[in-house]
């Protein structure tokens, strides 16, 4: 007899990996949007130091992490979430937040694991579409607010479109959005963005106790392998709900130090924003030359329409077959679009020679 499994099973959308993990020789791994530098040596020692006491549990209120945050960021401890990744932690909001009858609002195209939180608590997920030029339509974004709205989100930069707005817009947002819907600000790529400093944000915070921003050590940190990430809450009780749904122990003790030692090193971090730049700038001088103009990227990847007539699904292919792995925008919400992570200059190189040969 089959299993019977809870209905919600039928709705969660299944996420929508990368493949090409198995092939053999060297590939240039563009498709989701990881650093292509290596933790630097002082990260990895303090991972590695960790291995040793890995017969006892990590300290469940990662403490040191916190405080290493708070001392940074100014917010205090009790308002900071980690998390195994971000993504754990707005997994883990969606589940303390939404039910039945509960409405969420996000844009779409936008991260693919927010329709996760609707299909997963059962509230109504209300997708509002980027404007022409890729952006969020916070004015849209607004009127969907309704009385049963408990979450909305918004995703700056953008992911899959590579766009971001301007710190004073979303700020406008934020204080027109009742005081009881929770706003979490997803800044998985904010360090990337020349739009605004990443502590700008965090000044909202103290002004608004619905709103949450959305950390990460798995973009310009380079330790996505490790799933580390944080949340910082204008309020409290953020924070408490989302360590009462999970486990005990999301965060490893190996990734725990990794992200403690990984901030002490801001003149990595600001050497790497430095060189994503001038690779996005060159790749997407690069498209321009194959007739094809890319979204205003703010973030580690450029997104594009391929343009009438052309296959998305075979070029993805072709290039795949060439060993460039890039992620088809149909998957992620538009079809003829691709994104493209910014890579080495080596692999931003060989993706446009592929893609020139393929178009
Ligand atoms: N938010 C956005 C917008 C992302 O693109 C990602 C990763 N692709 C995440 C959150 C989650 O990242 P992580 O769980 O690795 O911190």
């Amino acid at each position: 007899m089959a299993l019977e499994f809870a209905e919600r099973i039928r709705r969660i959308p299944v996420y929508p990996v990368a493949d090409g993990y198995g092939l053999e020789g060297p590939v240039a791994m563009l498709a989701s949007n990881e650093s292509p530098y290596p933790p630097i040596q002082a990260v990895v020692d303090a991972a590695a130091s960790t291995l040793a006491g890995a017969n006892r549990y990590p300290d469940p209120s990662n403490a040191a992490l916190r405080r290493k945050l708070s001392d940074r960021h100014g917010v205090p401890a009790a308002r900071i979430a980690i998390g195994n990744g971000s993504c754990d932690v707005l997994l883990a909001a969606g589940e303390a937040l939404l039910e039945p009858g509960a409405e969420l609002v996000y844009a779409w195209p936008s991260f693919s694991v927010y329709p996760h939180l609707a299909a997963a608590s059962g509230a109504r997920a209300l997708q509002v579409p980027l404007d022409a030029d890729h952006r969020h339509d916070l004015d849209a974004m607004r009127a969907e607010i309704t009385a049963a709205t408990r979450l909305v989100i918004v995703c700056n930069p953008n992911n899959p479109t590579s766009t971001a707005l301007p710190l004073d817009e979303i700020a406008d947002f934020v204080a027109s959005v009742p005081r009881h819907v929770a706003v979490i600000l997803d800044e998985a790529y904010v360090e990337f963005s020349l739009l605004q400093d990443p502590e700008d944000s965090v000044d909202l915070l103290a002004k608004h106790s619905n709103l949450v921003l959305l950390r990460t050590f798995s973009k310009i940190y380079g330790l996505c392998g490790l799933r580390v990430g944080y949340a910082l809450c204008g309020s409290e009780e953020l924070r408490t709900a989302v360590d009462q749904v999970r486990q005990p122990f999301f965060c490893n003790v190996a990734a725990q130090a990794a992200a403690v030692e990984a901030l002490d090193h801001q003149d990595e971090v600001t050497r790497r924003v430095e060189r994503n730049l001038a690779e996005r700038i060159a790749l997407q001088d690069g498209l321009r030359e194959l007739r094809i103009e890319s979204a205003d990227s703010q973030a580690n990847f450029v997104w594009f329409d391929l343009g009438e007539g052309r296959e998305e699904p075979a070029i993805v292919q072709g290039l795949s077959q060439r060993g460039v792995l890039v992620r088809a925008g149909g998957a992620l919400g538009r079809e003829g679009a691709l994104r493209v992570t910014v890579g080495t200059q080596a692999e931003n190189e060989r993706f446009l020679e592929a893609l020139g040969a393929l178009l």
